[in-house]
């Protein structure tokens, strides 16, 4: 059996062809799926018994359960821990704010980057991800905020794993949640974060996709980042960001560069000095993520006055400076806390 979600709808309408059923029975098949969240084929009422007999028998539909839901102290990070079919898990990470819900979603199980810093790669990568596994978190998110009226608004690809080594799966993804027959998710409104794979940017530069794209940097040079990210040496920063430059003269969209800040090892005035005449004249913001607890290393985040210098001489050199505000740590839901081995469920809410 294959997955549903995994069909674009001209895929699902040549099935339906040889079934003997007409084009727009695959449109009302996603419609019931992506415009009204029902993943079960006996409520989609539209279609006939003999249909959804046939349907069930042969798409698996949904890929995913819902095991569990975490909520932080504020109430405005969610944590849901999503169930496989082959009995594996990942996470995804819903974010409130005025005006703006925000689904974070996993592309992999594990992540085969293994920076120094960060929880998800601890272990590798177990598997990448289907399409369908990728698009249900946002539809079963969406199906969550049904029942409070709200809509999800952005989706970004910075939950576990590394989005270019799925790519062919996320393009899938990107077109069938931005299709207006579909979920009807702005493209501008879609983000991939990337440790910097080379071969994947020049890819999406001739995709004709209109998604921001983020680069997590975390370094003001090739030496240092080779220290913390382990792709690094695979890639050199000089051939990333010509082929960044490359994808914001292409798409006309600029790059937001990720800077985790470690205390000592990055966060120092020198390394933001650096960072100014890396990207100065560029068309980009640095967006400053302080780092965020994880188990078993012994890293530390800045103090609030460093950061907030490190950030001055940003400024003070003509770059555009975002700090993140860090939410969810309290359940492990922050950047770079999503692991394989979810520790710190405690509220638990079904
Ligand atoms: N693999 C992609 C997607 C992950 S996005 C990428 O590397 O971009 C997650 C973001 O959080 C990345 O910028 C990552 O570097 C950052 N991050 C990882 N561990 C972190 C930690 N412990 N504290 C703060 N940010 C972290």
């Amino acid at each position: 059996m294959s997955a549903l979600l995994s069909q674009s709808k001209d895929e699902l309408a040549a099935w339906m062809q040889v079934q003997g059923e007409p084009y727009f029975r695959a449109q009302q098949v996603l419609r019931w799926v992506y415009a009204k969240r029902e993943f079960d084929w006996s409520r989609m009422t539209s279609l006939s018994l003999s249909l959804r007999d046939r349907l069930s028998r042969f798409w698996v539909l949904p890929s995913l359960t819902l095991l569990k839901i975490q909520e932080s102290e504020d109430r405005q990070t969610l944590k849901f821990l999503w169930g496989l079919r082959d009995g594996k898990k990942v996470e995804s990470v819903l974010i409130l704010a005025p005006g703006r819900q925000t689904v974070c979603v996993s592309c992999q199980v594990g992540c085969p980057a293994r920076c120094a810093f960060c929880a998800s790669g601890r272990e590798g990568l177990l598997r990448s991800l289907q399409a369908e596994e990728i698009i249900e978190q946002v539809l079963h998110t969406q199906k969550y905020l049904d029942s409070k009226g709200m809509r999800v608004s952005h989706v970004v690809f910075m939950g576990m794993g590394e989005p270019l080594e799925n790519l062919d799966i996320v393009l899938r993804v990107v077109r069938q949640l931005s299709d207006p027959e579909g979920f009807g998710l702005s493209q501008r409104r879609i983000t991939i974060s990337t440790v910097g794979v080379l071969e994947g940017i020049e890819r999406l530069c001739d995709e004709d996709l209109n998604v921001n794209l983020v680069f997590s940097l975390h370094a003001p040079n090739q030496h240092l980042r080779k220290k913390i990210i382990p792709y690094a040496r695979r890639y050199p920063l000089d051939q990333l960001l010509e082929a960044l430059r490359r994808y914001t003269t292409k798409t006309r969209r600029e790059i937001t560069y990720e800077y985790t800040l470690i205390h000592k090892i990055n966060d120092q005035p020198a390394h933001a000095l650096e960072l100014v005449a890396l990207l100065k004249g560029e068309n980009c913001t640095v967006n400053l993520i302080p780092y965020n607890q994880v188990e078993g290393l012994r890293l530390e985040r800045p103090k609030g006055s460093d950061i907030e210098y490190f950030r001055q001489i940003l400024e003070e050199g003509g770059l555009r400076v975002t700090w993140r505000y860090t939410k969810g740590k309290d359940i492990a839901a922050a950047c770079g806390q999503l692991a394989l081995q979810p520790s710190s469920f405690v509220t638990v809410c079904k």
